[in-house]
């Protein structure tokens, strides 16, 4: 093979031209290229497979070309690995079907090691048996342009945080994967959440939610970015298209496995946190073929985990895509239950434990559905709550039960306090404190009647601004519980940073208390803590006698349950408290269960 390099400048080209005397010249493409007036030229000799680069070429681009080896290979040993593949396509093709025009983009290497994009442009010279016999073009540097199209793909296509793919890349990423799908594999849609990250974020800081973000995705992406594809698709949410070839049983086995991994994996430096994860799965062509149904249905199947008990993998089912349609008709549900005037506010009394005295009821909602009959609150409220029908709710709620205090106080001269719930999206609503506050106007209460119970998980899901929310209701004088204490990830330590009067003990902990020594030894602690923060404490759940002496015994100050009193309409409760508070007795157990136990 003759390998020659030549610098070529006009004087070459009209040699070139010369030299060409037995080919099908056409001197309109010589003259075209001319009047584009580049320097930076080259020819390649297609049949003896050597390449003359312009001078000018070679001192721009700073190229490391061997003078005396420098064929089209050599030119391809200069080109991105990435991109020879593409490029040698486009020779391929141009030679193949005989083309005019010619163009082609890649990266070659310098002699610094850096990679420059080359815009590479041409037209063919043919013979009289219409072959190509040379290519004649010239380089056009774009780097800087590439640079920037490539930051913005990165940009568009990219997670700037994790540099993990987003959405968009993904759906890109599964049609390749699709096209070239074998016939024994299968794809999985794998959505990933990282349980309470809003609360861990919260309370450890921004910037170590960032990094667990970071770290987390670098767990992910090395164990699934070899094989399969990847994004984040959401602040702590994430998706693997996941391939297998072993079937449901080799995919369960990776999600049970992924779930235990990551208990077993700090991802917080210098921290002990542990997190959990919850995953919603969907199956490529068994639950749908399409991108987006497929994420769809992945992501019902992760509500679904993370309703549940969290820190679990559920696979889409047809029940799951049931339960997105039993939602949308209880929104519905509720709108017409508000309109139709079907709820109605019930009272629990709560004990003052020493004296025996009933001190407050806590207002809860019922829902007497036409058709389903009653229905818990547990199972309306957090739907209310996410389609947001809860600030209209709420209202209804909180005027009803202030309507309840003005005639109770008032009328019935009933000196009782009130507890009344207030959810995570009330607390967050900018018009609730107006709202309050024209309620106070219109019914001429007195909020110090008035306690607000909130969750844990409700504070701390936007510490910051709930905790400026807390502080005017009470500035407003309304007292503030928090409720459900144990349910999230309690922790003694937060409770000095909020301004609340009482800790409500979720009655998982009371509803052992008389058998476990470890639930009793939990329950005194607690108790002994919130004293020490000068805080109140209430035990929720009370069942039976033996629950009373040992809450008696560990000096906690109020008690609520069934063993009390059941929640009841305003009649009822009217009638409840009318008989039994006028009488005083001091806690002596046996005297206590007669006098409060419902008959
Ligand atoms: P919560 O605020 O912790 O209310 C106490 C729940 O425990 C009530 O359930 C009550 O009936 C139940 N309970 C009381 N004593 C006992 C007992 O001895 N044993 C057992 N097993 N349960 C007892 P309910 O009324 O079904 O309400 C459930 C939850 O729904 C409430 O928990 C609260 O989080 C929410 N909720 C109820 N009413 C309202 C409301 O008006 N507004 C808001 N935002 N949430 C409400
Ligand atoms: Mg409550
Ligand atoms: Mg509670």
């Amino acid at each position: 093979m003759v390998i020659k390099i030549n610098i070529m400048n006009r004087k070459h080209i009209f040699e070139a031209q010369e030299e060409m005397s037995d080919v099908n010249v056409i001197s309109e493409t010589y003259n075209q290229l001319l009047e584009d007036s580049v320097d930076n030229l080259w020819k390649w000799h297609v049949k003896d497979d050597w390449i003359n680069i312009s001078m000018r070429d070679q001192s721009q681009l700073e190229l490391e070309i061997d003078a005396n080896d420098f064929s089209l290979e050599s030119w391809k040993s200069l080109i991105h690995p990435h991109d020879r593949e593409d490029a040698e396509k486009v020779w391929a093709q141009f030679i193949l079907h005989k083309r005019e025009k010619y163009e082609n983009l890649y990266r070659v290497i310098n002699k610094s090691g850096a990679y420059k994009w080359l815009l590479s442009k041409g037209r063919a010279v043919k013979n009289a048996g219409n072959e190509i016999v040379y290519i004649i073009g010239y380089h056009i540097d774009v780097t800087e342009k590439y640079i920037l199209k490539e930051e913005l793909y990165s940009l568009s296509h990219y997670d700037k945080l994790t540099h993990l793919a987003n959405k968009d890349k993904l759906k890109h990423d599964f049609e390749l994967i699709i096209q070239n799908l074998k016939a024994s594999s299968e794809i999985a849609f794998i959505q990933v959440d990282i349980d309470n990250f809003g609360y861990i974020s919260n309370t450890l800081g921004h910037e170590m939610g960032y990094e667990l973000i970071k770290n987390f995705a670098k767990f992910l992406s090395e164990r699934y970015m070899k094989t399969h594809a990847i994004a984040r698709i959401n602040e702590d949410e994430f998706l693997i298209i996941y391939e297998f070839n072993g079937g449901r049983n080799e995919l369960e086995k990776e999600l049970a496995e992924v779930l235990h991994q990551i208990k077993n994996t700090g991802f917080i430096t210098d921290n002990e946190t542990r997190i959990s994860c919850s995953i919603g799965v969907s199956i490529y062509g068994v639950h749908g073929q399409d991108f987006y149904d497929l994420i769809k249905k992945s992501s019902t199947a992760l509500h679904s985990a993370k309703k549940n008990l969290k820190d679990q993998y559920i696979i889409y089912s047809q029940q799951l895509g049931t339960s997105v349609y039993y939602n949308m008709h209880m929104i519905n549900q509720i709108r017409m239950g508000l309109e139709d005037e079907a709820f109605e506010m019930y009272y629990q009394p709560i004990i003052h434990l020493k004296t025996g005295q009933l001190t407050s009821v806590e207002a809860l909602i019922r829902w007497n559905h036409p058709e389903n009959g009653f229905v818990s609150p547990d199972n309306f409220i957090p739907i209310a709550e996410n389609s947001g029908q809860i600030i209209q709710l709420e209202k209804w709620i909180f005027e009803n039960v202030f309507k309840q205090i003005r005639q109770w106080t008032m009328s019935e001269r009933l000196n009782i306090n009130f507890s009344i719930n207030m959810s995570a999206k009330g607390l967050v609503t900018g018009s609730i404190i107006p709202f309050l506050e024209s309620m106070l106007e219109k019914y001429q209460v007195d909020p110090s009647y008035i306690e607000f119970e909130v969750t844990e998980t409700a504070v701390f899901n936007n510490i910051e601004y709930t905790l400026s929310v807390l502080e005017k209701l009470k500035s407003l004088g309304f007292r503030l519980a928090l409720d459900d204490f144990g349910v999230g990830y309690s922790s003694l330590s937060y409770l000095s940073i909020l301004p609340i009067d009482k800790v409500k003990l979720d009655r998982k902990f009371i509803c052992n208390i008389e058998r476990s020594e470890r639930d009793f030894l939990l329950v005194k602690s607690i108790i002994d803590t919130a004293h020490n923060l000068n805080l109140e404490i209430v035990a929720e759940g009370i069942e039976n006698t033996r629950q009373v002496e040992l809450l008696n015994e560990l000096n906690c100050d109020y008690i609520q349950g069934y063993h009390c009193g059941r929640p009841q309409d305003a009649r009822l409760t009217s009638l409840f408290i009318n008989s039994k508070n006028n009488a005083y007795d001091p806690i002596v157990s046996h005297k206590f269960k007669k006098k409060w136990r419902q008959e």
